[in-house]
């Protein structure tokens, strides 16, 4: 009876730490089994299931047209392309997630600064996590945004000189960047070839906001030299601790995306950076009565465009 009910605890304990651990980050491993069979999304479907279940069970892109609908946060597209899992300077990890999809500026955007990065530090290339699911939209796991096409992650960690497997794909962990106490950047891992390829990000015409962790932008702030101007694009958020979030902006040809606030200010080196070491933010305190769950976003939250998308064929 007691190792009964300390299972159950134990059973308990773990749920409970699997629904408050945020799922699929870069540094959850992924796995070689196939994937279960694709779901026909039927209209019924479509009124009832909430929308990352939707769009998180497609397996292929539209054909037709590339189009981005929407918010990066509320939204889908038309016509994604898929970035090849290898490149001269580029290799995509977790490929059992299908989330290397995305617009073809974004595609673009990748092969041209994979060519950079080696050019500009001493990494051979760049890995590339999370981009899009083939019709965008809401995941099932992680990423508020990442839903027109217009997101993509990347690593703070080197290519490596080899190709790596498909296990080591799904399985390999990022380099953590940030020191242990989150107040700076580990001195161990950090290197000026860190400070190169988010420069370089930031640089692109096409980029309009890289999101790191409050503790790399401090970096940032230090390290960099000369023209300083690509620090403003250089935004602090949670996480982003071992890769960091590269957003480009909308583009003519999808007049239906929707754009952001462009940013504004100087550098972001000053007081709005230190606000990110204040203990409330650093440490925050569970709120006393904790805040009841969002429902989750169905189709018809979503641009109506993205229904067509959804379920075309
Ligand atoms: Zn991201």
């Amino acid at each position: 009876m007691r190792i009964v009910r300390r299972r159950l605890a134990a059973a308990a304990l773990l749920a409970a730490l699997a629904a408050t651990a945020a799922p699929a980050r870069a540094q959850t491993p992924g796995t070689l089994d196939p994937p279960p069979p694709a779901r026909a999304v039927t209209p019924a479907l479509a009124a009832t299931l909430p929308a990352k279940e939707l769009f998180g069970g497609v397996r292929s892109a539209t054909p037709g047209p590339a189009q981005a609908i929407g918010f990066y946060s509320k939204g889908c597209m038309a016509g994604a392309e898929a970035l090849a899992v290898n490149g001269p300077s580029w290799q995509v990890m977790r490929l059992s997630r299908n989330r290397n999809w995305g617009q073809p500026a974004m595609i673009a955007f990748l092969e041209r600064f994979a060519a950079t990065v080696p050019k500009v530090s001493r990494w051979p290339g760049i890995l590339v996590g999370d981009m899009s699911q083939p019709r965008g939209g809401p995941m099932l796991t992680g990423h508020a945004s990442h839903q027109v096409g217009l997101d993509v992650d990347i690593w703070l960690t080197p290519m490596p000189q080899r190709q790596l497997s498909a296990q080591e794909r799904e399985t390999m962990s990022a380099v953590m960047v940030v020191r242990p106490d989150r107040l700076d950047v580990d001195p161990k891992v950090w290197t000026p070839s860190h400070v190169a390829v988010i420069r370089a990000a930031a640089q692109d015409p096409q980029v309009e906001r890289v999101l790191v962790n409050a503790a790399i932008k401090k970096a940032l702030c230090r390290d960099a030299t000369g023209d300083r101007s690509w620090l403003r694009k250089v935004r602090p958020y949670w996480g982003h601790d071992y890769h960091m979030h590269v957003r480009i902006g909308c583009t003519a040809d999808s007049p239906m995306c929707k754009a952001q606030e462009p940013v504004t200010g100087g550098e972001g080196c000053g007081a709005e950076l230190n606000y990110w070491f204040s203990e409330g933010v650093l440490h925050p305190r569970p709120p006393a009565i904790p805040p009841k769950p969002k429902p989750p976003m169905m189709l018809a939250d979503m641009p109506d465009a993205c229904r067509q998308v959804l379920l075309a064929r």
